[in-house]
């Protein structure tokens, strides 16, 4: 068993699939049944800053909610969210389209540059110390 700090209290604890312990996974899950309730009853809100007021539930945490794809079906209208990696507005996923094909090409790139690890090391015939 692995012992964790929680993410958000700090305090340690039997590390599972969650980076936060029981106690603030409760607290989150409330919280997210708060939000997909409001939802449910707001059906025309497009923006997190709206259901963060209607709610009392963080930004970041109903942020988080959205990129974790948990309240995509909740809603009947599309919420937008900021691209985790350049803020722009999307309402499915983590990042943006363009965001998306940026990482695609960073990750082909890197597996052309990966060189073979088998490669033998060349031995050098100045190797040895000569006095
Ligand atoms: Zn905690
Ligand atoms: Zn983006």
């Amino acid at each position: 068993m692995a012992i964790s700090n929680c993410e958000k209290c700090g305090n340690l604890f039997n590390k599972t699939v969650k980076n936060i312990c029981p106690n603030c996974l409760k607290e989150e899950d409330q919280m997210f049944e708060t939000v997909k309730k409001y939802l449910k009853k707001n059906k025309t809100v497009t923006q997190i800053e709206q259901i963060s007021e209607g709610t009392g539930v963080s930004v970041e945490l109903i942020t988080k909610f959205f990129r974790e794809g948990r309240l995509q079906s909740a809603g009947g209208s599309e919420v937008s969210y900021g691209c985790t990696s350049c803020g722009t507005p999307i309402t499915t996923g983590k990042v943006c389209k363009h965001c998306e094909s940026n990482l695609t090409q960073l990750q082909s790139t890197m597996k052309q540059t990966e060189k073979p690890k088998t490669e033998a090391q060349p031995i050098s015939f100045y190797s040895r110390i000569r006095n």
